[in-house]
């Protein structure tokens, strides 16, 4: 079977979306999970029309049970699964003082819990394969914080600790698994769109209208990382629009 099995978590939009769009079109597999099925099917459709081959579930990352399913459709459809791209993320910034306790238990649901399901998911199979690829994606917000990305960065910074521990750990088990973190800055994606403070939202979005690179930009660059040759890992990819100063 030619082409590597991507699944890619948060396919149904932004960077999900143009990654399972770009690597259909390379020749890979690609299984697709996120919540709305309308968009996935969509996606699985233009995919098979442009000649590739992708198939979906309906996946909630916070929950463990619906990203095993999502594995369990990789390996029944095309039994392995080369690629996890952990991707599924939302970003409602707040501060602290507004109490939105909710949405700081989503962030922390769906952009570690989801991770770390992720990596429970398909790190047996890619044990047992000898060889498999995590690529999580964090961000710049992982490396630095503001007011009112607190917990955001925080989550953030949680994928790049869990991403290096999982690295050293298979590594030392010569498990041939290699894990990339990706850490984009501004991409023009629904990702705001989850903002309720409405004294930071404004602000937030006049960056991005004014910055913000296109999802196809990091798609790119996980295409990179990919097809590194099996022997090296890029471990790391900051990526920023050329005129996002932080
Ligand atoms: P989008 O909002 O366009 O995409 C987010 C994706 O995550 C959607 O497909 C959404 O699908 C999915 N998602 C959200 N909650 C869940 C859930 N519980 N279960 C499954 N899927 C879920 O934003 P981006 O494409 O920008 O975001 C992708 C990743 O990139 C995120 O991790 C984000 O933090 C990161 N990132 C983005 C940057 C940016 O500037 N855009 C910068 C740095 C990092 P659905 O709602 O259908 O479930």
């Amino acid at each position: 079977m030619s082409g590597k099995v991507i699944v890619i978590t948060g396919a149904s939009s932004g960077i999900g979306e143009a990654t399972a769009k770009l690597l259909a079109k390379k020749g890979h597999k690609i299984v697709l999970g996120a919540r709305r099925e309308d968009r996935l099917k969509e996606i699985v459709e233009d995919i098979e029309k442009d000649g590739g081959s992708a198939v979906y579930q309906v996946t909630d990352v916070a929950k463990h049970d619906s990203v095993e399913a999502l594995a369990k459709r990789a390996l029944d459809t095309y039994s392995k699964i080369d690629v996890w791209l952990n991707n599924a993320g939302l970003m409602p910034h707040s501060t602290f003082d507004k109490r939105k306790v909710a949405e700081w238990d989503q962030m922390v649901d769906v952009n570690i819990k989801g991770v770390l399901y992720g990596i429970a998911a398909a790190l047996p199979t890619m044990r047992e394969q000898k060889s498999g690829h995590f690529i999580n994606v964090s961000s710049i917000a992982g490396h630095q914080t503001h007011p009112g990305g607190g917990v955001y960065s925080g989550t953030k910074y949680a994928v790049r600790a869990i991403s290096e521990a999982l690295r050293q750990e298979e590594a030392a088990a010569k498990s041939n698994v290699r894990v990339t973190i990706i850490s984009p800055g501004a991409v023009a994606t629904e990702l705001t769109h989850t903002i309720t403070d409405e004294d930071l939202k404004p602000g937030i979005e006049q960056l991005y209208n004014e910055v913000a690179i296109s999802p196809e930009r990091v798609a790119e660059t996980i295409l990179f990382a990919m097809d590194t040759p099996a022997d090296t890992a890029m471990n790391e990819i900051l990526l920023r629009p050329t005129s996002q100063q932080v």
